[in-house]
């Protein structure tokens, strides 16, 4: 068990390193708690969009800086998935899966994931052909046949990232008339890439290795293609299971439910940026609410 620190961020995506700039600013001992990589999101889209002052930059460059900016003022970011937040008397008690802390407070900054594929044969082939992330690993298919499940804007994006890498793309839109017709256009333009509407996925095919996908349509009924990977993209849920102990903090969706600068009904617990319910998901929002965050902190640690 380590020290107390006044402030436990959990995630180093925007939200959680602005939060965590904020409360240096302010004084506040801190610590930062990532799983994976800083930069959260940042890392799994090209062009950030929307950041006033910031035209077309790299998201991934974004959250380079950001992270620069921590370890310039020396906050460190220890790494651990965070799998339990409990609070005895006026302490927070975090578990990962290598350590303990504790904290007077505790900021969640954990965003949201992957919507997975359910079908059979998905999960145990992630990481053998199934990818969540067409941005981190596209290019080990390069030349290669891959599908792009998904029915909205960001399904498109990905196919078109995807067509310029890969030998062919395959597009199934489980639920045609979701993403815009102007990038459904755009699509059918590429000569690599095949549509195939109201496509519904039902097995992945492959032993240790996607071989390829069954799906169904009302049409042709069942059908199989071959392929060297699957980028399923369903949209979004939240990463909230360390607080799901807590009552009354989620809504219907799973989502946190916390007022505009994150304070919960947990005196001490706070939930900011992708994570809360109803949140405007952009980078400038959950940057803005990791700063608006730290100002409640002086409710609850009194100096
Ligand atoms: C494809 C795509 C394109 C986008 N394009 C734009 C854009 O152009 N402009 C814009 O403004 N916004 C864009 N966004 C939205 C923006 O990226 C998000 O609003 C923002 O990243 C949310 O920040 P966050 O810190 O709340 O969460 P995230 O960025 O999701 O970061 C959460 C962090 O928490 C960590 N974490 C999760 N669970 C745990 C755990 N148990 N223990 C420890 N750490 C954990 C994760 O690893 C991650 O690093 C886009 C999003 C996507 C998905």
């Amino acid at each position: 068990m380590s020290d107390i620190v006044d402030v436990v961020i959990v995630g180093a995506g925007p939200a959680g390193m602005s939060a965590a700039l904020a409360a240096h600013q302010a004084g506040y001992s801190l610590m930062v708690l990532e799983k994976s990589m800083p930069g959260g999101k940042l890392n799994s889209y090209q062009t950030l969009e929307g950041f006033p002052g910031y035209e077309h930059v790299s998201a991934q460059q974004f959250g380079l800086d950001l992270y620069d900016a921590l370890t310039k003022k020396d906050i460190q970011t220890t790494y651990g998935d965070v799998q339990s937040i409990e609070k005895k008397g006026d302490l927070f008690f975090i578990t990962t899966d290598v350590g303990s802390y504790q904290g007077r407070v505790v900021i969640m900054a954990t965003g949201t994931k992957e919507r997975p594929l359910t079908i059979p044969g998905a999960e145990a082939l992630f990481g053998q052909g199934i990818s969540y992330c067409a941005a981190c690993d596209g290019g080990f298919f390069r030349d290669k046949d891959v599908a792009v499940i998904g029915s909205d804007l960001h399904a498109m994006e990905e196919a078109i990232f995807l067509a310029n890498l890969c030998h062919h793309v395959h597009v199934l839109i489980p639920q045609p008339g979701v993403a815009p017709k102007n990038w459904l256009v755009k699509l059918n333009q590429l000569t690599n890439v095949t549509i195939i509407e109201g496509a519904t996925p039902v097995r992945v095919l492959g032993q240790d290795q996607v071989t390829g996908l069954r799906y169904q349509t009302v049409v042709h009924g069942e059908q199989e293609i071959l392929l060297d990977g699957i980028f399923p993209v369903l949209g979004w849920v939240p990463n909230f299971q360390p607080i799901g102990s807590f009552k009354n903090l989620l809504d219907q969706d799973g989502y946190g439910l916390a007022n505009r600068e994150g304070v919960s009904n947990i005196r001490g617990l706070y939930i900011i940026g992708d994570l809360q319910a109803k949140a405007t998901r952009s980078v400038k929002n959950v940057i803005a609410q990791g700063q608006l965050v730290v100002k409640e902190i002086a409710n609850v640690i009194k100096r």
